[in-house]
């Protein structure tokens, strides 16, 4: 309507803070990978209470590189959820793997356990659960199941820094080997683009660390033939540069010291949403019950059951869209992708993550909303489902 702002679904929150660390890192002596980047790299494992992170210049290329770190090669399979973004199953073809897609809870869109149990085999060798909307997937099982037969766990964290699992924060790694993070504007902190993964153990991170930059290490102690200077390095594996830049981890630092804040605020929102919601009995939130208290909430994602409201889900965005509210599905699942249909995957094997799609709309939702901005939401919704 005149005068009021546009709501999207999600954007980033960037203040003076975030301006000055990145003005700082651009007047100081390095650029790319420097001390901001190692100093990031120390924040974020203390913010997600893992040993190691390694950061990287998106979140598919940390999908990339825990994939490799986790051994990923030609003819593996890696399960991943048939609700997610399309980067969770790409990380497996990248290294000529295929993924193996796993139903979904068509309440949650959350992966399925038993659906972990039933693809898993030797040949799997990696299981990628995704913390959807920032609710927490079942790790603990998928844990279980996955080293029954040797395979590598990575939590698609994406939507989830800041969230917590029944044990412990999203990236410490409790149940699983690794934890991906992403740093795109709409995440939960922003580098621009930026990505990240956690975890515990020297190897993966020193695999990750050279993946991330050629392959190559400067290291005297890990050169196979002795040092003829101090120009020397040496490649070992074949990797890529996926470094991310001094500019972004000072932003990403800046961004980190307001975690919980932005957080916090998200939950704030997510219970005034669940509270006005109760007046539509037709709009369903996602995340609710013993999930919603440890949810990061990157999305506020509800249900609709477009067939009963009698009015189509592109009629409510565009009714929404005139009201200025943005909404977006969260996802289409990834076997209707005309790529993975070509590779013989057929959507109606997935009737968990049909139903999820058919009835999933995320609703406006970052930290600078103001509380009115939920009630302007609701009460659009309200009017857009009760205009026929
Ligand atoms: C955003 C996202 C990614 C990829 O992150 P980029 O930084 O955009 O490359 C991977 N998985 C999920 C679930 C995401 O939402």
């Amino acid at each position: 309507m005149a005068g009021e702002r546009f709501l999207p679904y999600g954007r980033q929150a960037i203040d003076e803070s975030d301006i000055k660390a990145v003005v700082d890192a651009l007047t100081s002596d390095h650029l790319t990978t420097g001390p901001a980047v190692e100093t990031f790299e120390r924040e974020l494992a203390a913010a997600t209470q893992s040993r190691f992170t390694v950061s990287v210049c998106n979140g598919t290329a940390a999908l990339h590189a825990a994939c490799f770190a986790a051994g990923v090669g030609p003819g593996d399979e890696v399960i991943v959820p048939a609700i997610t973004f399309l980067a969770t199953a790409n990380c497996a073809r990248y290294l000529e793997a295929e993924p193996k897609f796993a139903d979904v809870d068509p309440d949650t869109g959350l992966i399925l356990p038993s659906e972990v149990e039933r693809l898993a085999n030797a040949k799997t060798r990696a299981v990628l659960p995704v913390h959807l909307t920032g609710a927490a997937a079942d790790v603990e099982s998928i844990g279980e199941l996955a080293r029954k037969v040797g395979a590598t766990v990575i939590e698609d964290a994406a939507h989830a820094l800041g969230g917590r699992d029944t044990k412990a924060p999203i990236g410490a790694c409790a149940s699983s080997d690794m934890t991906i993070f992403s740093f795109h504007p709409v995440k939960q902190i922003t580098t621009g683009e930026g990505g990240a993964i956690s975890c515990n153990r020297d190897e993966l991170r020193d695999r990750m660390a050279k993946f991330r930059s050629h392959g190559m290490t400067r290291e005297p102690a890990e050169f196979q033939t002795p040092s003829p200077g101090p120009w020397y390095y040496e490649q070992h594996i074949l990797g890529f540069n996926y470094r991310l830049t001094d500019i972004q981890a000072a932003l990403g630092s800046s961004q980190l010291r307001k975690l919980s804040a932005f957080v916090a605020r998200r939950r704030a929102l997510a219970a005034r949403y669940d509270t006005r919601l109760v007046e539509l009995p037709a709009v369903r939130p996602v995340t609710r019950g013993d999930a919603a208290p440890g949810s990061a909430y990157h999305l506020y994602s509800v249900l609709i059951d477009f067939d009963a409201v009698g009015i189509d889900r592109a009629e409510l965005m565009g009714r929404l869209r005139e009201r200025g509210i943005g909404t977006q599905v969260h996802y289409i699942p990834v076997p209707m992708q005309p790529y993975y249909r070509a590779r013989g995957w057929d959507p109606n094997d997935f009737p968990g993550a049909m139903s999820y799609y058919r009835r999933t709309l995320s609703l406006p939702l970052f930290p600078a909303m103001a509380d009115g901005d939920v009630d302007r939401v609701v009460d659009a919704l309200a009017a857009s489902l009760g205009a026929r």
